[in-house]
């Protein structure tokens, strides 16, 4: 039962039916994300899950305020790319190359996984990315090793609170290491797909949506991954996540061009990594309206070439940032910002180095990736008709990052302050579906101590059974894949 309420000033100006869903969060420096937007001071009212004004509003009888004291308002992070379960093999992979990571983590530890870890590892890992203010993210999940660790990873998502595209992984990992066993049936993973697509997925509108990872397209056939393909359009799959054409890693199969010349490339893609997507092909995916996720931690540290988000971008290509394997790297997306920025510098001033110029400017700004880490990501995975902005009509997924703290005082620039000095510390408050997930700088309902502990377990019981396995026939199994032409 409500009363009917009045917003008078300007830009809120809206008559309501008043609901306890009501929010208004006063006196933030907002940043819209909106192109052509600049920073404004004002407020946002929320109103059942989605944003019903921004500008000045008067607050709704009834409603939760939310005091923003001019903290800096944005739309949640979106993280276009993560293996969400390796969230507690944290450390493992500080030293690794691809190659260590292949023998290592996609050939040994996946394995040992059982649901329950994998319910952990989602779980954590989410809610390690909402405290960071990430409110969307894409789960490439290669862990099924079953269809209860499907269930589990969709479990631990939802449970977290986030957005997220759950892409189901047809990777199949071991089953054994002494004999070596790989077990190549797809039939399972198709049923176990297509029944998450009839039950629990089955909403097009949902909090977690399904999407699809085929077999890594960079080691398969290109007729089977047509086959996944295929299957991603039959079970209408949100997005179809692949790793492609990773620098030196490529072995000159240009899956993406290969994908346009069978009539199979949609905007439901989203290429992973791609440093050494050709020109064409780039030109292909923005045609498409497909989107790349570039990593840039990943791809610095394991060798895959320069990030490719500024190349693409100039191509018109819809660009988002992802994390990657949490097994390595923190799960914000401030650093991976950072990373993008200053490589694209990096890599734009050493051609002008080649020729002894010094640069007069640094070429891509702090602006363009912060909206690669927001409304990029939104136009990569197809959701900037619900998220991205802050607008009126867009679902409450917003995020507030506090001003006033000893790393951030006087953030007189919000997108510089945003971009170079903010951390997971200085997110006061996260919203997702207009649920705040995070109030006052702590998450909501997380029983800390005691997640903690059976992540501790967890991860410990699947690093001692690992350490148990000789590696080398996971090294001849990967040697076949670094052996392969280019
Ligand atoms: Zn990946």
């Amino acid at each position: 039962m409500g009363s009917s309420v009045t917003g008078k000033l300007a830009g809120c100006e809206t008559r309501m039916m008043m609901a306890k869903t009501h929010t208004v969060i006063r006196d933030a420096r907002i940043l819209t994300m909106v192109d052509g937007d600049r920073e404004f001071r004002g407020d946002v009212l929320i109103a059942d899950g989605s944003i019903a004004s921004v500008g000045q509003c008067s607050v709704p009888d009834g409603a939760e305020v939310i005091e923003a004291k001019g903290g800096i308002l944005l739309p949640g992070f979106v993280d276009t790319h993560r293996h969400v379960w390796q969230t507690q093999l944290r450390t493992a992979a500080g030293d690794w190359s691809l190659y260590d990571y292949l023998v290592h983590m996609r050939m040994t530890y996946s394995s040992f996984y059982n649901p329950d870890d994998v319910y952990l590892g989602n779980y954590v890992g989410a809610l390690e990315a909402l405290n960071a203010g990430v409110t969307t993210m894409v789960d490439h999940c290669h862990i099924l090793n079953s269809p209860e660790h499907s269930d589990e990873a969709i479990r631990g998502l939802r449970d977290s609170g986030t957005r997220g595209v759950f892409c189901y992984g047809l990777f199949a990992n071991p089953t054994s290491h002494s004999p070596f066993i790989i077990d190549p049936d797809m039939a399972w993973r198709y049923a176990d797909a297509r029944r998450l697509r009839a039950g629990t997925l089955s909403s097009s509108d949902g909090r977690i949506l399904l999407g699809l990872a085929p077999n890594e397209p960079e080691s398969t056939p290109f007729a089977t991954s047509a086959i996944d393909v295929s299957f991603a359009r039959e079970i209408d799959a949100h997005v179809v996540s692949c790793h492609v054409a990773m620098g030196a890693y490529d072995q000159g199969r240009q899956f993406v061009r290969q994908l346009h010349e069978a009539g199979l490339l949609d905007q439901r893609f989203l290429f992973v990594h791609g440093a050494s997507l050709t020109d064409a092909e780039l030109g292909m995916i923005a045609d498409a309206g497909a989107g790349i996720s570039s990593t840039p931690e990943t791809e610095m540290q394991m060798g895959m070439g320069y990030p490719v988000a500024m190349r693409a971008r100039a191509a018109g290509v819809n660009v988002s940032l992802g994390v990657d394997i949490v097994s390595n790297y923190s799960g914000d997306l401030f650093t991976q910002m950072r990373m993008m920025l200053q490589s694209a510098r990096a890599q734009a001033h050493a051609l002008l180095e080649a020729r002894r110029e010094a640069p007069r400017a640094v070429g891509a700004t702090t602006q363009e990736v912060l909206r690669m880490a927001t409304l990029g990501g939104a136009e990569a995975i197809n959701l900037s008709d619900r998220i991205g902005t802050v607008e009126k009509g867009k679902k409450a997924d917003l995020i507030l990052i506090r001003t006033d703290t000893i790393g951030m005082v006087p953030a007189t620039d919000a997108v510089a302050a945003t971009v170079y000095n903010a951390k997971a510390e200085d997110v006061e408050m996260v919203m997702v579906d207009g649920r705040v997930v995070k109030r006052d700088g702590v998450l909501v309902d997380v029983d800390w101590p005691s997640i903690a502990r059976r992540l501790q377990t967890s991860a410990h019981r699947i690093i001692s059974s690992a350490r148990a396995v000789d590696p080398a026939i996971a090294k001849g199994v990967v040697d076949g894949f670094f052996a392969a032409p280019h």
